[in-house]
């Protein structure tokens, strides 16, 4: 039997209330997490409590930035999505938005294709291939109205690697933690060219925790100018400046 106590009161900081198949479907998650992480490498996190506050409510710690998500049926991305952080914990407590998940890496789509069909998840899509790779007019550019990224990049990197994607008028929210004043400063030029502005920063602590977070909101502004982003490894190779 899992507790669910402290999990119960770290959302409702966060005003959220999850449903009975919500909380089930977020064990089911913790399960497999640990089950595949047998055999192939998706988290150093499988202790139970850190799961759940470092990954699960981590994940959702996202509406204190974007508060739409809460009931609106928007379009989500998650690049660099892992082992589905923040993707799937958000695509579970607001079933409503329609999610992409993509990464670079074959087996952890294959785990997350797990994850979706026994976690019964409906419109989901997994993309597995680099960000710099589906941008294209002819794939996911400018198809979402917000992006997500957790943990894959510095904010120049990664503004170039997901600016393309998000819809004019639209968001990218990154999930940083303490160091974000210098990245965000090397990052400032490459946000406008990429067709963005710094919208917020939102500088908290976990709930009952000494976690802290930082999500940086950024606004997409302008068309994100058509060469970008770069071929595949140069975003990160050689961040704008
Ligand atoms: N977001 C997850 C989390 O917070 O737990 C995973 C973070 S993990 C440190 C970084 C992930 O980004 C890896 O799964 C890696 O395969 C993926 N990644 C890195 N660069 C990428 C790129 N250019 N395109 C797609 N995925 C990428």
């Amino acid at each position: 039997m899992y507790d669910l106590t402290q999990f119960r009161k770290d959302l409702s900081c966060f005003d959220i209330v999850l449903t009975e198949q919500m909380e089930e479907q977020f064990l089911q998650y913790y399960e497999l997490l640990v089950e595949w992480n047998g055999f192939m490498n998706l988290t150093a996190i499988t202790d139970y409590d850190e799961v759940m506050k470092k990954h699960f409510v981590d994940s959702l710690s996202l509406v204190k930035a974007y508060d739409k998500i809460r009931r609106e049926q928007i379009c989500v991305i998650d690049i660099g999505t892992g082992a589905g952080f923040p993707g799937i914990p958000l695509k579970i407590a607001f079933p409503q938005i329609k999610l992409t998940l993509l990464d670079s890496l074959q087996k952890r789509i294959k785990f997350l294709g797990e994850v979706a069909e026994k976690l019964g998840l409906q419109e989901i899509e997994l993309i597995h291939g680099r960000a710099e790779d589906f941008a294209k007019p002819s794939m996911k550019r400018g198809q979402y109205d917000l992006c997500v990224s957790r943990a894959v990049a510095n904010l120049s990197t990664l503004s170039e690697l997901c600016l393309p994607y998000v819809k004019e008028g639209g968001f990218f929210v990154s999930y940083k933690s303490e160091k974000i004043l210098e990245e965000a400063e090397a990052a400032k030029n490459a946000i406008q060219i990429l067709g963005g502005e710094i919208a917020e920063q939102n500088a908290f602590t976990l709930p009952d925790s000494d976690i802290y977070r930082n999500l940086f909101v950024i606004h997409k502004v302008k068309v994100t100018p058509k060469k970008y982003p770069r071929k595949a490894g140069l975003p990160a190779k050689e961040p704008l400046k």
